[in-house]
């Protein structure tokens, strides 16, 4: 019997669904009890957060810091993205860039980083647009601004090392957290 008795949201999973549609990816995660560690396959420590938790640690950061929190989570998301780039890259030769994008997006739903899509690649006018819906950064949130600066900082990092260019522009021309029906960044490298 489901003894689970917290609120239900809209979209929210029920705990039948979660188990079905388990990720590999989480398979290939290591437990080490010793240190209460939970390891990806290269070595990365990984931490599970509620994805509330991170919505009130972005919502005070930017009420303390303004644009400065933006700033943060956009140097962050590139610092990430650039080593994202760098452990994945190999992949884009053998896979070329459009299933290389595939996979990028498998990963990240798979990482319950909302539902990932792309289209419009062009690797003549190098360019490509990456969709996100229900991505955790828009959750629950309402804002007048795009709120996605560390998904945006990623995809600028990762593209500047993937696709080996210090031209990269990525801009974040519809979010969720505003009323749109999902978040639209417009890749250029
Ligand atoms: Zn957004």
């Amino acid at each position: 019997m489901d003894r689970y008795q917290g609120k239900k949201r809209a979209g929210r999973p029920g705990q039948g669904a979660r188990l079905k549609n388990r990720p590999k990816y989480l398979d290939e995660v290591a437990f080490d009890p010793d240190r209460g560690m939970l390891s990806a396959p290269n070595g990365d420590d990984i931490v599970v957060i509620n994805g509330a938790t991170l919505r009130v640690v972005l919502d005070g950061m930017r009420q303390m810091l303004r644009s400065g929190s933006d700033l943060m989570w956009y140097n962050a998301g590139v610092h990430t993205g650039e080593a994202e780039g760098r452990r994945l890259q190999k992949a884009i030769t053998t896979m070329g860039p459009d299933g290389f994008l595939h996979l990028i997006n498998d990963l990240y739903t798979n990482l319950g980083w909302g539902k990932t899509t792309n289209h419009g690649l062009d690797m003549d006018r190098r360019s490509v647009v990456i969709e996100t819906r229900s991505n955790p950064l828009t959750r629950n949130v309402r804002s007048k601004q795009p709120v996605c600066h560390y998904i945006k900082g990623f995809y600028t990092g990762f593209c500047a090392v993937v696709f080996k260019s210090d031209e990269v522009t990525v801009s974040e021309a519809s979010c969720e957290a505003t009323g749109a029906d999902h978040c639209e960044f417009r890749i250029k490298w």
